[in-house]
């Protein structure tokens, strides 16, 4: 079993399969081209796969595939199969946009992939068009509607920001809901790729708005999740992220893994380790070694708020948020 210095247990591994990501969303990505990691710089998935044994062997019991957007990998599907038969048992979960999802739902569910998270920031044309840079938003919902069909469980989560989205907040959720999927808000998070122009909507106000609507209980945390959950009087239940409260460091689980090998205890710090070099020579002591090195190193808490509070210059679409 992982223990940090904590005694939190760490089950949880998120792994950014690539940095790539076919949308260029303004809160999470410069809007001047940049340069990516060169690809030879990435693990190949046999690489992760080899990681991934001694992660799961280690107590890891979660494992989210995220990105960039990791659709753009090929084979994603072998590599989960690769993880499937590995452990059976482990919870595989896939975060993505569901550009490219309608072709890939049913492989990837014969895979072994059990749920997936969808971003679903609108459900207005235009303006999916202009959080992405592009025209997405039917792709989105066609993937999202076969990943229901092939019976993936799917929820959404959703960005809210003033003058771009707020005003969609009741109609993403009415449409989760109707879909039944659950939905989270996550606040939106400062950070230096995004662009300056973004203000997010804080858990409050995006409560009063709900309010207005709904009558709904407060529930609090759920086991490891970050998210506050709420349950309305039918029954449904939403979550809210508040990143910059760190309540939820004390229940947190997770560390993260880059395309390029490196091992994150916390977004919010830039401390990582890199387990490419083990894992490239087949040294799997190494790699457990390091495993256990970040996880004795993972942070009490988080420094989004308070007064050391700075701007992350972390890319999520790196770490895969
Ligand atoms: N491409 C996939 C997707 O769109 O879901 C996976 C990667 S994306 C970085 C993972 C999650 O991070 C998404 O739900 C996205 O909304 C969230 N995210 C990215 N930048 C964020 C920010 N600045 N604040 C809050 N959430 C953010």
């Amino acid at each position: 079993m992982l223990i940090d210095s904590y005694d939190r247990v760490v089950d949880y591994l998120r792994v950014s399969v690539t940095e790539r990501c076919n949308f260029r969303c303004t809160y999470c990505m410069p809007e001047k081209p940049f340069s990516w990691v060169p690809k030879e710089n990435l693990l190949t998935f046999e690489e992760l796969f080899e990681f991934m044994k001694v992660a799961i062997d280690e107590g890891v019991k979660k494992i989210r595939i995220t990105g960039g957007e990791p659709l753009l990998r090929e084979d994603l599907d072998k590599f989960i199969k690769m993880i499937y038969d590995y452990k059976p048992s482990i919870d595989l979960a896939m975060t993505t946009n569901a550009f490219l999802l309608k072709g890939a739902a049913q492989r990837l569910k014969d895979a072994g992939l059990k749920r997936i998270n969808v971003s679903i920031d609108t459900l207005i044309p235009a303006v999916a068009k202009q959080i992405a840079g592009k025209d997405v938003l039917k792709n989105v919902l066609a993937g999202v509607d076969e990943a229901l069909k092939v019976g993936l469980k799917v929820k959404v989560n959703m960005v809210p920001m003033k003058t771009i989205n707020a005003d969609e907040i009741v109609s993403v959720l009415e449409y989760c809901k109707e879909k039944d999927m659950s939905i989270r808000f996550i606040e939106y998070m400062e950070n230096t790729h995004a662009s300056k122009e973004i203000t997010g909507l804080k858990s409050k106000e995006l409560l009063s708005i709900l309010h207005e609507k709904y009558h709904f209980s407060d529930d609090g945390f759920d086991g490891s999740s970050p998210s506050h959950y709420y349950t309305m009087d039918d029954g449904y239940r939403f979550g809210i992220i508040e990143p910059y409260a760190d309540d939820f460091c004390k229940q947190c689980n997770r560390i993260r893994l880059t395309a390029e090998g490196k091992l994150i205890p916390c977004l919010y710090f830039d401390e990582a380790m890199s387990i490419a070099e083990s894992i490239k020579r087949g040294d799997i002591k190494g790699a457990a070694l390091v495993l256990k090195e970040v996880v004795r190193t993972k942070p009490e808490k988080n420094r989004w708020g308070g007064e050391d509070s700075e701007v992350s210059s972390r890319a999520f679409y790196e770490t895969g948020g």
